[in-house]
């Protein structure tokens, strides 16, 4: 069943058609411009183009943006609404322009060519995260088109009934870590960043399980820890097999470390798998109730037994701290026994795990004798961010949700990944993961990010619009 958005008040229908009509064709649009992350040597529509394409909105908006580009190609882009300042601090529509390459092969759409099928538009970004750029695009026009209908400047006068400033910023190299986009940003330009909230991509769209519609809103993500291991052999002749060839024991180390480790289960956690038992019919429930309690082999269990394996990969991953051996380099040769190899390993940290405890994991799972021929350096890190789950923000997400779909079940959520938010974390900003979307009950939409035929559902983008337009208009008067 597709539900109605409960109209917001301040547009009337035929508004809502035009705004949403609009965001089909931004999304289209911002799809078009190819700005992937790594940059293709030479690309000439990369990053900032997106980001001049999106000023160029901005500014037929009748706002006054503002571009950096820390590195030549790399652009930020940036806007500010004005509100009246009594409200308190500024709200943030946080967002990336950037995506992760798209290899053509196996699509059944051109990745770049933002196609229009079976309801859908397909391309590179249209779940992460140009379709939420479009949305807080879309947001930021509508406030912008009624201060103007009521003969006010956008740029400079305070939109008509907003109490607090909001603020548009959508940033370069999210996919690689921030550096040349929100990173830069935060030491720069903290001022695009700092406010009393913030909304980003991945939460608020809609799961059916057991027929119940679920919106995890993002409140936390885990951190990233990635190691380089240098594994010390002894080079020999291939002729003569030996124990302490570096390859075998590259073997070694990634077969004891690609071991699943024990479950924690964090406080976010714990109030969703509570929330989420208490709505969804027993079966559903009980699978929930095994992975909150303290037997491992039943959580498992009832995870392998009954969960879709796109969902039990995302739980198991929510519930420990996960090592992923990623790369492994051993050998010149056939017939020369290596002595050196190197293995690199994706670890993504619970909160409450620190970088120390991760390493002293690693090498308890290695074992002494293993551990004694490694050597483990730390390439790059980030720390686990949570945001509170409850206060004003997070309890006018969860209300909105409710107002558009009174069946529907929002609670929060840790992400398994990292996002932007380790970034506005370093300037004070609880951000959200909340690009609210209803997607149709069968869309494997944890696939599609980053994967083959990403697409995002004209419906689906339909009902976000007037839910984030109300929870900003809400949030800010
Ligand atoms: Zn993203």
């Amino acid at each position: 069943m597709r539900l109605a958005s409960a109209p917001s008040s301040a547009i009337d229908a035929a508004a809502w058609t035009v705004a949403a009509d609009e965001l089909v064709e931004t999304v289209r649009e911002l799809i078009r411009i190819r700005s992937v992350n790594p940059p293709a040597p030479g690309a000439l529509d990369g990053e900032l183009v997106a980001a001049r394409r999106i000023a160029a909105m901005l500014t037929e908006a009748g706002l006054e943006p503002e571009i950096v580009e820390p590195e030549p190609g790399r652009g930020s882009v940036h806007a500010r609404l004005r509100g009246d300042g009594t409200g308190g601090d500024a709200l943030l529509l946080l967002s990336h322009l950037d995506v992760v390459p798209a290899p053509p092969e196996r699509w059944s759409h051109d990745p770049f060519a933002a196609d229009l099928a079976d309801g859908y538009i397909y391309g590179r970004g249209a779940v992460d995260m140009k379709a939420m750029v479009a949305m807080e695009l879309g947001v930021v026009r509508l406030l912008a088109a009624e201060a103007r209908a009521a003969g006010f400047d956008p740029a400079h006068d305070p939109i008509p009934g907003l109490r607090r400033d909001v603020l548009f910023t959508c940033t370069a190299d999210e996919e690689a870590g921030g550096l040349a986009g929100a990173k830069w940003v935060a030491e720069h330009r903290p001022e695009w960043l700092r406010a009393a909230g913030a909304l980003n991509e991945c939460g608020g769209v809609s799961v059916t399980v057991a027929g119940r519609r679920l919106y995890p809103i993002q409140v936390a993500e885990k951190g990233f820890a990635a190691y380089r291991i240098a594994i010390r052999g002894t080079w020999g002749h291939g002729s003569m097999p030996r124990e302490d060839n570096a390859a075998v024991l590259a073997a070694a180390v990634i077969a004891r470390l690609a071991v699943q480790g024990p479950t924690r289960i964090t406080p976010v956690m714990a109030r969703f798998l509570d929330l989420a038992a208490a709505s969804l019919p027993s079966e559903a429930g009980q699978i929930l109730d095994a992975l909150a309690g303290d037997d491992p082999a039943r959580a498992e269990a009832a995870l392998a037994a009954a969960c879709d394996p796109m969902y039990a990969r995302a739980l198991r991953a929510l519930l420990r701290d996960t090592v992923s051996p990623d790369v492994v380099h051993a050998g010149v040769k056939y017939n020369v026994i290596p002595g050196d190899a190197v293995v690199e390993v994706d670890c993504r940290v619970l909160p409450g795990t620190t970088e120390p405890a991760m390493r002293a994991m690693l090498v308890e799972r290695l074992g002494p004798e293993l551990a004694a021929v490694c050597e483990i350096e730390l390439m790059v890190y980030g720390a686990p961010v949570e945001a509170p789950a409850d206060g004003p923000l997070y309890d006018l997400l969860v209300a909105t949700i409710r107002d558009h779909d009174p069946d529907g079940i929002p609670l929060p959520v840790m992400a398994p990944f990292a996002t932007d938010a380790k970034h506005t974390s370093t300037v004070g900003t609880p951000t959200y993961g909340f690009s609210p979307l209803q997607l149709d009950p069968d869309e494997r939409f944890l696939e599609r990010f980053h994967g083959v035929d990403e697409r995002v559902g004209i419906d689906a983008l339909r009902w976000g619009l007037p839910v984030l337009y109300d929870v900003v208009r809400r949030f800010c008067s």
